[in-house]
């Protein structure tokens, strides 16, 4: 077998070890001989596939009782909606700070529902940095405050945790899941599409503070009730149940790693590699304030354009697959997420070390 490295935003690597797990039950699933995407999501082997996952999410998260572990489809983006609907409870405004295209895209779905205040916003920089906590303009009567740790395509994290007082906290994690630590009992609710620190697609993690629960907009479609998923175990209707059983085998792997502590560590030494040798290459740039740089996803430039396609074709020839920059942005991306190993690293270095000599 010959697995590349592969730096792409989502659907993103996913750690060898569990791909070959996978692979060697997938025929037959512990002597049933079924694979377990053939079987009734209501039988007993696969609630005790699904029951283990959320446990173990739980353990790696420490995920507090008084929160509810939904596993959702329609990706994060339909949270984006579902959030608005679930969470306003009778109020009509909501905080949201933009700092890019994910942020933009919750707001534009929340103004469907609901005043949306703009908190803060760094379109003014090009959504190259976070907002302090200080420039946070946040509503007293807000119903939530929605923002997104880490910006996927700009590669713009937070390197804290806003303060909304008694006003829950609402955070798309989809791209920072998983990479370290944090204290649940902050957020209000925390949800993450499953296609990079997760599993496969097609599975969107919510956490969720009971206290939330219940109080839906009229109107609101039984599906995306939150209430309705928790008080049905998530099988309110089939279940994604492939997609469940792999981020379950993900969350297996992640404690034999060590755990968030573990990926924390590692993704801190792979982040400092990689823009220690971009701000020391005049070749490379990356423009995201020192604070705000992604430790998932680092974009980057090339000195000159024009070498780009030659840097994609040159790159992928190396084994290191999937480096363009969001359609939107142009430039490089390279995603590291926890599977990607420090090896990738490495190689990705190496290599760019090597084609700014030839090329510079
Ligand atoms: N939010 C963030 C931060 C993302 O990175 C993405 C996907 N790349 C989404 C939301 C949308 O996720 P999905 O495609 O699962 O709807």
């Amino acid at each position: 077998m010959s697995r590349i490295f592969n730096f792409c935003a989502g659907p993103a690597t996913l750690p060898t070890a569990v791909l070959e797990r996978a692979g060697g039950e997938l025929a037959d699933w512990h002597g049933t001989g079924m694979s377990i995407m053939e079987m009734s999501h209501r039988s007993k082997e696969f609630v005790g596939v699904a029951e283990k996952a959320e446990q173990d999410l739980r353990d790696l998260m420490g995920i507090p009782d008084n929160y509810k572990v939904l596993f959702m489809q329609g990706g994060a983006s339909s949270q984006f909606t579902m959030i608005p609907m679930n969470l306003l409870r009778g109020g009509s405004k909501a905080d949201y700070i933009n700092t890019g295209q994910w942020s933009t895209k919750a707001i534009k779905e929340a103004k469907r529902f609901c005043e949306v205040n703009v908190a803060a916003s760094t379109e003014g920089n090009n959504f190259t940095s976070a907002p302090s906590q200080a420039e946070l303009n946040l509503s007293p009567d807000a119903a939530y405050v929605h923002y997104t740790p880490n910006e996927t395509i700009g590669g713009v994290e937070f390197d804290y945790v806003p303060d909304t007082g008694d006003v829950p906290l609402v955070a798309d994690y989809s791209s920072s899941i998983l990479s370290e630590a944090i204290d649940v009992s902050k957020f209000g609710l925390i949800y993450a599409g499953a296609q990079k620190n997760i599993g496969p697609a097609g599975l969107c993690v919510v956490i969720v503070r009971e206290d939330l629960l219940g109080n839906t907009i009229e109107g609101t479609p039984t599906m995306f009730d939150y209430k309705v998923a928790a008080d049905n175990g998530s099988m309110y209707n089939t279940p994604p149940t492939y997609s469940w059983y792999l981020a379950g085998l993900v969350f297996e792997w992640l404690k034999e790693q060590g755990g968030v502590e573990a990926m924390a560590e590692l993704n801190r030494r792979k982040a400092e590699k990689l823009y220690g040798f971009i701000d020391t290459n005049d070749f490379y740039a990356n423009p995201v304030a020192k604070n705000n740089r992604s430790r998932m996803n680092v974009p980057f430039t090339l000195a000159d354009a024009g070498l780009d396609k030659t840097f994609l074709a040159e790159s992928e020839q190396a084994g290191l697959m999937n480096l363009a920059g969001h359609r939107s942005v142009g430039g490089m991306r390279a995603s590291i997420y926890n599977a990607v190993p420090e090896d990738g690293v490495d190689a990705l270095i190496a290599f760019m070390a090597d084609f700014a000599k030839r090329h510079g």
